[in-house]
């Protein structure tokens, strides 16, 4: 059984069809989910995307991307919003200066907030970051210095010194299918020498769909593609990758139980 540990259920991609989207999942052996949040001001719908499956849970947070656009929201907001059984983290949040769709400051801002809210709450944030390590690196290690919190850094894609660095503060590093594209194999090296332990898998669907569903819409039953890659560079079956990155899984996000439908897959 696997963890899609980052999918987007509440975009326009799967309004139509999220009963099929989750059904589909638990087929192909993701027997749960975790649903992000990118507005604040969509936060419910996220939620109730998560209240309508047992398999489901979600954050609450800001994209970087909309940073500057959304509500500045606090730190004691983000925890009140958290407050729900569903809500497991905080995110998706940190930097990403690719396209800099929000000011620099403004995601710096956002991002210091959702960690002193992880921090706060002991809950794991999720961080995102492209051609920001620099800087994400200086916020994660000066914000770990006031006291430490637990979270992952999603769609991992940055060099073994990042992933050094990100297991060390304690953080998880979630792999995405980028890992699968036939030119990944910096990427490769770099989660073969992560520990097991530290290992997550994810879809960012409806983005980034893993070979061989390359170029299509992606979903949550395609983290198997993804699982399939990740344990060969670890040299390990599939099944101990999923056992793994699964137990990872519950293990940091706390909050998160597992559903009936995980327990029937496990038994089976
Ligand atoms: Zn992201
Ligand atoms: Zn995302």
């Amino acid at each position: 059984m696997l963890v899609d540990s980052h999918c987007h259920l509440d975009f326009p991609d799967f309004t139509e069809t999220l009963d099929d989207v989750v059904s589909r999942a638990h087929r192909a052996g993701v027997g749960h989910m975790l649903t992000i949040c990118t507005h604040v001001t969509r936060f419910e719908r996220v939620l109730a995307v998560a209240r309508r499956f047992d398999s489901v849970h979600c954050t609450v947070g800001i994209h970087p991307h909309e940073a500057g656009k959304e509500p500045e929201t606090s730190a004691e907001t983000l925890m009140r919003l958290a407050e729900d059984p569903k809500v497991v983290g905080f995110g998706e949040t940190g930097l990403d200066f690719f396209y800099e769709h929000s000011p620099r400051d403004a995601q710096e801002r956002s991002f210091r907030q959702h960690i002193r809210a992880a921090r706060e709450a002991a809950l794991p944030v999720v961080v995102h970051t492209r051609d920001a390590e620099a800087e994400t690196l200086r916020i994660l290690d000066e914000e770990h210095a006031v006291g430490a919190f637990p979270g992952l850094i999603h769609c991992f894609s940055s060099g073994p010194d990042v992933a050094e660095r990100a297991v060390d503060l304690g953080l998880l590093i979630s792999v995405s299918g980028i890992v699968t594209f036939r030119k990944a194999e910096a990427l490769r090296e770099t989660i073969r020498a992560v520990p097991l332990e530290s290992l997550l898998v994810e879809t960012d669907a409806p983005y980034l769909a893993p070979v061989p569903r390359r170029g299509k819409r992606n979903e949550p039953a395609y983290t198997a593609h993804t699982a399939a890659v990740v344990a060969e560079v670890k040299g390990v079956t599939p099944a101990e990758l999923a056992e793994a990155t699964t137990a990872n899984f519950f293990r940091l996000f706390r909050k998160a139980t597992p559903s009936v439908a995980m327990g029937v897959m496990a038994a089976e």
